[in-house]
């Protein structure tokens, strides 16, 4: 197990899904890690709370409505604290070794990069980051000797398997998908689903828009983009297959056709442990795999009829200037309707197509030269998601 000394860690989104399995590895060996910073969206009692415990240096909450409440809990603590989208950055940028990239949405990505800038450690859970602006995030952690570490689960078993080979002698890469809740529904089926049966995934427990993103298979198709700019590979050498154990989570071909493959519990502590101890292993806190309880490991072509959101990343990837980043912001309105009631489940596909299909029509596709002209993009595509957004509601399938 890992000898490194004591680490400064900051944990971006440390009160969702990701923050809590960050903070139960970190727990478990408090003589090891100092917290600086943690940041929440608006949950200030779980912000505060986790700041008391690990002694953080700077707690921060994105809604500035809540600096009050924020100051009022840390009150006498010593804790220095900040609200606001620019303090969830402050957060990011004050020195820390490693840092947990793990808010929800493209909303992380400034965040995000204020880690890269000053050449940290990034553990990248925040796939949006990628699936937004890829091109530059990867740029930007270049000139600054940054070091970004794939904490999505997936991309974490891609990386552990590529030791095994050098980059020339890949041919391609597959990732996992548990086909969700609806693998083995009809489409019509599909189209009428309800939140709840979206929000009930068979393996994973996961925050609320990665959850329907797997029911859409969205999650998927924005993982497919994440690898391509991860690992710089082509839309052809990125496959995906069905396995709705979720014990195999990536795989690498190699020239010579080994397959190299990572598996694992369906437990995000055992990618995000690795991305903790890197380049050495700590001890994990996820149950051992025990693969005679499992018995089978089953594996299936994903359907790109039922599920058009994975098929829509292929193109968005394939189309290439700012396509992707319409792709995420689109899903991102579609999920949050979605959750709202204000659209059924088979019209978030429906409306990341017409949004990609409007967006294409008017002559917006076009090179992007930074990150804030992907921002940019993402702002204005949000706006065009949420003008379809009424007559996509209105249609019937
Ligand atoms: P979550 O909703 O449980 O948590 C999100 C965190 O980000 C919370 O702390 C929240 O307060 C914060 N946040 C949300 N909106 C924000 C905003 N606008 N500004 C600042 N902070 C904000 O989500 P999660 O499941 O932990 O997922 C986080 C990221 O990790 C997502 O990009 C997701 O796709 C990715 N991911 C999650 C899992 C998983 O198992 N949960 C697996 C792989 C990748
Ligand atoms: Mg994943």
């Amino acid at each position: 197990p890992a000898t490194h000394g004591v680490r400064k860690v900051t944990v971006l989104g440390a009160t969702g899904s990701i923050g809590d399995s960050t903070m139960d590895l970190l727990r478990a060996s408090p003589e090891r890690y100092q917290v600086e910073a943690l940041t929440a969206n608006s949950n200030v009692e779980g912000l505060a709370k986790l700041a008391i415990e690990f002694n953080a240096r700077f707690a921060a909450v994105a809604d500035p409505a809540k600096l009050g409440e924020l100051r009022a809990a840390l009150d006498g603590t010593g804790i220095a604290c900040g609200a606001g989208e620019q303090a969830v950055i402050e957060a990011a940028a004050r020195p820390s070794d490693w840092v947990m990239a793990a808010v929800a949405g493209a909303a992380g990505l400034k965040p995000a990069l204020a880690a890269v800038d000053r050449g940290a450690t990034v553990a990248l859970a925040n796939k949006e980051c990628l699936v937004c602006a890829g091109e530059f995030f990867m740029e930007r952690a270049a000139a600054a000797n940054a070091c970004i570490l794939p904490a999505d689960s997936e991309h974490n078993a891609l990386f552990q398997a590529l030791a095994s080979g050098n980059r020339d002698e890949l041919t391609k890469v597959i990732i996992t998908a548990s086909g969700g809740p609806f693998r083995t529904w009809a489409a019509a089926d599909i189209e009428q689903a309800t939140l709840a049966q979206a929000l009930k995934h068979p393996n994973w427990s996961m925050g609320q828009k990665i959850t329907i993103d797997s029911a859409s298979m969205m999650n998927k198709g924005l993982e497919v983009i994440e690898a391509s700019w991860l690992f710089a590979l082509t839309p052809d050498e990125i496959e995906v297959v069905v396995h709705p154990q979720s014990i195999i989570h990536g795989m690498v071909e190699f020239s010579d056709r080994s397959v190299v493959a990572q598996l694992g519990a369906p437990d995000m502590r055992i990618p995000i442990a690795h991305c903790l101890g890197w380049p050495e292993r700590i001890i994990g806190r996820a149950a051992p795999l025990d693969l005679t309880k499992i018995g089978q490991l089953t594996f299936e072509a994903p359907d790109f009829v039922r599920f058009p959101g994975l098929r829509l990343a292929y193109d968005a990837l394939r189309a290439g200037n700012g396509a992707t980043t319409v792709y995420n912001a689109a899903n991102e309105i579609a999920v949050a309707a979605f959750v709202k009631e204000q659209i059924r489940f088979g019209a978030i596909a429906r409306l990341v197509e017409e949004t990609l299909n409007s967006w294409i029509r008017s002559g917006n596709l076009a090179p992007l030269s930074s990150a804030d002209e992907a921002i940019a993009v993402d702002h204005k595509a949000r706006n065009l998601a949420a003008s379809l957004l009424p007559q996509i509601a209105a249609k019937a399938s």
